[in-house]
């Protein structure tokens, strides 16, 4: 029999949302569990692997996979069931954190996960089990989820729940599409009794305050998220600003029909009713450089400092998706596009790795342009965690055709700061890990496992992406 030659019409080129990573894929989007099905016998008879993507939200090369197949899944987007009653809500796997809370909130609920981006689908959030600025206290989208279906690379289709089925749960989720593909989701949505958070803004003269001040609140806040200027030196070193927000309890917000409609939470599209944000990228880009940044980020230093301790009521999209209302603003990063370098870090080792590593970016002439950190908990029961008891820092680097190998030579020795700090990375973010650094980070017991599980549910190696052969190739040719 002759082995059927993939449809050139397929043929499409996608990007990870960074733009530094790219590949051509034959890309397929089907609409249901059917049409999964006939994605992957089509695979087993061209001998192609398939790669997973949803929304394409991921940084680098996780939801891409060159010269094979890439099923993409954002068209299964039905919403099968809501009850507002308990705040559980059933959906299929492309549809995106947009779509979820859109739905929701004016019955007074909201995702109680949600990451820093609305455009993420549920299935790509959950095969990466994303966190948001909630993590060190409320968990993991894996946590509220109550049971999903999803099809194994044999075509079969399984329903999981953490009782029944706690090997598949808790691999499948967190497994970034290396065990099944996950079609559908039934999620435990939080109560929320305002369409508003209440926000106080603190300025930090450094990396120690600025620590400092997020272990102080961090108990009496429901969301927490510092930002640090990345150019400072010496003894302003880590200099930065806490938000921290609080949800509004029953009763506090007398406008809480209104704040919680859809038309209260839509941010404008224009700067004052006169200039489309759909520009501002455009405008961004120019100072998108050590110089425009270097001031840009003093003048934030100092404005935060004059509103040290304002409270600030925003809606919950605007207090989540802030950069989701600068349209585009990736684009600023364009023509090379951008690294983000994101690390978790144990509580005791944080304060000197973070140290050490913007010094480290500043002496190579480096310094990340955005500089984001934030509160983690300890190790979780998912497979691929990434979390440790401590902080994150996530850094972006703009990328050009002559700082590329400098960049990428600044990137693997941050890993290995890392690394020696006891610290994790988390792949939605990575387009650069070695498999050394990885496996060093994510630990022996958890790599076994992981490889135990993959040949035991995807012996044949169907499910790649070229994340997948980056960093664990060699494991998997050893299975
Ligand atoms: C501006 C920005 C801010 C972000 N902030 C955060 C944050 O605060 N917290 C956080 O945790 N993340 C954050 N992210 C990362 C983002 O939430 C994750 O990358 C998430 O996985 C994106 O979902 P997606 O649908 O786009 O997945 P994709 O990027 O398309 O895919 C992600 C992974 O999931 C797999 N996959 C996709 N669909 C399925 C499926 N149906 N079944 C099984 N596997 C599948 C893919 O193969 C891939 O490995 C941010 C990203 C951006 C761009």
């Amino acid at each position: 029999m002759n082995t059927p030659v993939l449809s050139t019409a397929h043929l499409e080129r996608t990007d990870g949302w960074g733009q530094v990573a790219k590949a051509l894929n034959y890309v397929y989007r089907p609409t249901s569990v059917a049409g999964i099905q006939r994605v992957l016998k089509l695979a087993h008879e061209s001998g192609r692997s398939v790669g997973l993507r949803g929304g394409g939200i991921s940084y680098g090369d996780a939801s891409l996979n060159a010269e094979n197949i890439l099923l993409d899944l954002s068209r299964m987007t039905r919403i099968l069931d809501w009850n507002p009653e308990t705040g559980v809500i059933d959906v299929e796997a492309g549809v995106t954190m947009r779509d979820l809370w859109r739905y929701i909130v004016g019955d007074g609920w909201w995702p109680s996960v949600v990451p820093g981006t609305m455009f993420g689908t549920i299935g790509g959030s959950l095969a990466m089990n994303v966190h948001g600025k909630n993590h060190w206290q409320s968990g993991t989208l894996g946590d509220y989820t109550l049971e999903f279906d999803a099809v194994l690379p044999t075509g079969e289709l399984i329903t999981c729940d953490p009782e029944e089925t706690p090997d598949l749960f808790y691999s499948i989720i967190s497994g970034f599409g290396m065990f099944a593909i996950i079609t559908r989701a039934k999620l435990q949505m939080k109560r929320i009794f305002s369409g508003r958070l209440k926000t106080t803004s603190r300025s930090a003269d450094n990396l120690h305050e600025l620590l400092t001040l997020m272990d102080t609140h961090k108990d009496a806040s429901d969301y927490m998220v510092g930002w640090v200027d990345c150019f400072a030196k010496g003894d302003k070193l880590g200099r930065g600003q806490v938000d921290t927000s609080n949800a509004l309890s029953e009763g506090a917000d007398p406008q809480a029909l209104q704040t919680l409609r859809l038309a209260f939470q839509d941010v404008s599209d224009t700067i004052a009713g006169i200039i489309p944000k759909s520009i501002l990228w455009r405008a961004a880009q120019l100072v998108t450089n050590n110089f425009g940044i270097y001031w840009a980020n003093v003048a934030k230093f100092w404005a935060g400092k004059l509103q040290h301790g304002n409270q600030n009521l925003n809606s919950y999209a605007a207090a989540n998706f802030m950069l989701d209302y600068v349209p585009h603003w990736k684009k600023a990063y364009l023509p090379g596009g951008l690294l983000q370098h994101q690390c978790f870090l144990p509580y005791e080792t944080s304060e000197t790795a973070i140290r050490s590593m913007l010094a480290l970016c500043q002496q190579r002439g480096y310094p990340s342009y955005l500089g984001v950190i934030k509160r983690h908990p300890a190790d979780d029961n998912f497979l691929m965690a990434y979390s440790l008891d401590g902080f994150s820092l996530a850094m972006d680097f703009r990328v050009t055709k002559r700082n590329k190998n400098a960049l990428l030579q600044l990137m693997h020795d941050l890993d290995q700061l890392v690394v020696e700090a006891g610290g994790r990375f988390y792949l939605a973010k990575d387009a650069h890990l070695r498999p050394d650094a990885y496996a060093a980070s994510l630990g022996d017991t958890r790599m076994k496992k992981m490889l135990a599980l993959k040949q035991q549910y995807d012996p044949q190696n169907v499910l790649q992406t070229n994340l997948s052969r980056r960093l664990l190739l060699d494991h998997l040719t050893t299975v």
